[in-house]
């Protein structure tokens, strides 16, 4: 397959067409003769052919559209890690009138303007390039859209709607025939990692991309209802088209969660058995084959949908089956944003205010889970179509391999465990301290808009403070970190040393929720799990053993509370004997010369 780069984002505003048409003399812009492709990609070549818009492609394409119809107007937001922009293309019922096309503020601005008192949806594509679907999906849905005549049914009366046509800008650009081992199709696409080899899909807490800081600023700048993230699974075969992943609805929380389940999603999977893409939940199977049963996936925030309901937002990822033609796969995604936004017509109040009593719920939580595991004693079942299969002999590696047999269907109810319970809940304080000193996850609450206040001066406050009694790190980098497993951790009052500039926090914002998932120690996704406070957990002085005996003993004279500390120790610690050092390093943690700071947890809560 031809790749196709360009030196740097040519696309300003006023120069689409002309730069267009360069392009096309150039032979670089849109498809040529060769590719058999119609350069306007319309609806038709985007959903039966099995091709899919390069970056370059589908700016051109989104760019066409937006001089075309103003109801569309295509934004570019920041860089990508490629350094060429991410674009939000936004949709709304009314014309744009500003054509402003730089930044989220300005989609914001849109927004606020012109699609007030709707609903409004984010669909995010190509985070993982190699899985486009949702790319041809969404502009064959945004051209049938505009075609449409105005109407109480006009999808755009109901709802506003905001697109990323590509996401993962230099991961697109990646184009290749074959990283995708075992998809059906399109010819070529992207590759997954991104230009520093992220996934960005583990990427929204931790941010270590641009890209991840265009989503964050577009995503405030939106404030999505609903978000959508397009995909094409992995795993297993079985003939369903479609599966979804709706953001976990335990870990949702009380009103998201039972709203989700009664209301969202049955008319989700009912809306898609009519459109004729039956859809079943994510196949994540228990077993080698969905035969066993399907569990629920907890997508923290460190995934799109995790960190979407953070913000009360309804979050769905859809998975395209990976052996269905690619037209099939394009067809039921744009299925998938079809029925949703038929069911946007008639609920999208009962979204609003569903979302308000969300937003209620934690501003008055005096409590929020921030962990969660999959319940023992609770599950629930799906009905399940799937493919027989068998174990038979390998030619390849002389063992045993498995195999579908595509002409035999098996129907049945299978176990969907998808009930989670909390395993860690956090008191909310009034306030966080995050002294300036931690300017990295300072930028991190920044970008998400955290509203905080310097202290004015310096000063000692009495805090609550956590200390990392234990924890383990990865030993193999995983998205460009050695993320750490909190194992156990104490809390006491004391006072702590803070200066001018450090940051007070409060909770009552809309960050509630963000705050506590990112700030508590305990939390799956916390930015401690994710090394930002690394340099805390490492103890910075230390005693020779043959100095520190001397010491010791003078200790023990002049303090008998101490004396009968140590005593104590001594018999629940009778190891002590064979290793003289432990006792040692006892009476070094007790005494003023041991640092108080050693795996003290540097965010601090109000008590
Ligand atoms: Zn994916």
């Amino acid at each position: 397959m031809k790749t196709r780069t360009l030196g740097h984002p040519l696309f300003t505003p006023g120069w689409g067409q002309v730069v267009l048409l360069i392009l096309m003399v150039l032979g670089l812009g849109c498809q040529t003769a060769e590719d058999g492709l119609d350069e306007h990609w319309p609806a038709e070549q985007l959903q039966d052919s099995n091709s899919t818009p390069t970056w370059e492609e589908a700016v051109a394409m989104a760019q066409r559209l937006a001089d075309q119809d103003h109801r569309v107007s295509l934004h570019r937001l920041g860089k990508s890690d490629i350094g060429r922009p991410i674009h939000a293309l936004v949709l709304l019922a009314e014309e744009d009138r500003s054509r402003d096309e730089e930044g989220a503020h300005a989609v914001q601005n849109r927004l606020e303007t012109q699609g007030g008192g709707k609903v409004t949806v984010l669909v995010n594509n190509a985070i993982h390039p190699g899985e486009p679907c949702g790319v041809n999906a969404s502009f064959a849905l945004i051209q049938d859209w505009l075609a449409l005549p105005d109407g109480p049914q006009n999808p755009l009366n109901a709802a506003n709607w905001v697109f990323i046509p590509q996401y993962n800008v230099g991961g697109a650009s990646r184009r290749n025939c074959c990283t995708r081992a075992n998809q059906n199709g399109p010819e070529s696409y992207g590759f997954r990692g991104n230009a520093a080899n992220l996934d960005l899909n583990r990427d929204f807490v931790k941010m270590d991309s641009r890209n991840a800081e265009v989503f964050v600023d577009l995503f405030h700048a939106v404030n999505p209802d609903v978000f959508v993230d397009t995909h094409t699974s992995n795993g297993a075969d079985y003939p369903y088209t479609m599966t979804l992943i709706t953001t976990q609805p335990d870990k949702a929380g009380p009103v998201m969660g039972p709203f989700l389940r009664e209301v969202v999603e049955p008319a989700l999977y009912q809306g898609m058995a009519q459109e004729g893409w039956p859809m079943v939940p994510y196949v994540y199977s228990k077993g080698e084959t969905p035969e066993a049963g399907v569990v629920g996936f907890l997508e923290t925030p460190r995934y799109s949908t995790g960190f979407t309901t953070l913000w009360g937002t309804l979050g769905f990822t859809t998975e395209a089956h990976m052996l269905k033609p690619f037209a099939d796969r394009v067809k039921a995604t744009k299925s998938f944003l079809q029925v949703l936004s038929d069911w946007l017509l008639s609920s999208g109040p009962e979204v609003l205010s569903m979302r308000k009593e969300e937003a209620r719920r934690v501003a008055d939580a005096r409590e929020l889970e921030v962990r969660w595991t999959l319940a023992q004693d609770q599950r629930d079942s799906v009905d399940f179509t799937g493919y027989a299969s068998q174990r038979m002999w390998s030619a390849v590696t002389q063992g045993t391999r498995l195999r579908y047999d595509t002409s035999q269907t098996w129907t049945k109810r299978i176990p969907f465990d998808n009930r989670y319970v909390p395993s860690a809940t956090e008191r909310v304080p009034t306030f966080w301290v995050l002294p300036q000193a931690w300017r990295r996850a300072v930028a991190r609450l920044q970008a998400n808009g955290v509203r905080m206040t310097p202290l004015p001066r310096d000063t000692v406050m009495l805090l609550e403070v956590s200390r990392i009694e234990s924890f383990q790190s990865a030993k193999k980098p995983y998205e460009g970190h050695h993320p750490l497993t909190i194992d156990s951790v104490s809390r006491s009052v004391q006072p702590v040393q803070l200066y001018r500039g450090d940051w007070q926090i409060p909770s009552g914002q809309n960050a509630r929720r963000y705050l506590a998932e990112v700030l508590s120690p305990k939390a799956h996704d916390a930015l401690l799990v994710w090394n930002f406070f690394d340099s805390a957990l490492q103890q910075k002085e230390h005693f020779s053993g043959y100095v520190f005996e001397d010491t010791a003993e003078d200790l023990l004279q002049g303090d008998e509370a101490l004396r009968m500390r140590y005593a104590a120790a001594q018999t629940v610690h009778p190891e002590w004997k064979d290793n003289p050092r432990l006792a040692l390093r006892w009476l070094y943690e007790a005494s003023p010369h041991y640092e108080a700071t050693d795996n003290r947890y540097p965010v601090y809560a109000s008590p």
